[in-house]
């Protein structure tokens, strides 16, 4: 496994009880030691890695038309930070929505593909699926 930084401070002092392991800007940080760190835990962050390089592409997409056309200069923030406004946006309303921080959380559509993905590495390499580029907007 690689790109992992096992026992981190930085989730021992931002997770929450019960929750283990961040993907942090393509880092995978965790409260865990190597040799309680789960293949699962490590697939679902790879899938979320794999959900913030989209934004990456799909915010310095954006962040060409809004600097050249409209010289938003704030815009270079976006490739970098699309995958955490998205996250946070569609919390945010099924949070309004929803009234249960638990329940918002697995339905997330990042979230709800990396569930739906995580165990995917169990199956015979001819039955797996995998992210797809974009995935995610399917399971809004
Ligand atoms: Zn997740």
């Amino acid at each position: 496994m690689k790109a992992v930084f096992y026992n981190n401070w930085f989730a021992k002092l931002f997770l929450k009880e019960g929750y283990s392991t961040i993907m942090f800007f393509g880092l995978i940080l965790t409260k865990q030691t190597k040799e309680t760190f789960s293949r699962t835990t490590y697939e679902h962050e790879c899938i979320h890695r794999e959900q913030f390089a989209d934004c990456a592409m799909l915010g310095g997409f954006l962040m060409l038309i809004a600097f050249f056309a409209l010289q938003w200069w704030w815009a270079i923030v976006l490739p970098f930070t699309l995958f955490y406004i998205l996250y946070l946006v569609e919390w945010l309303i099924k949070l309004i929505i929803q009234r249960d921080w638990r329940r918002v959380y697995r339905s997330i559509s990042f979230e709800r593909e990396a569930y739906d993905l995580q165990g995917e590495y169990m199956r015979p390499c001819a039955q797996r699926r995998s992210h797809r580029t974009l995935g995610w907007l399917k399971y809004f």
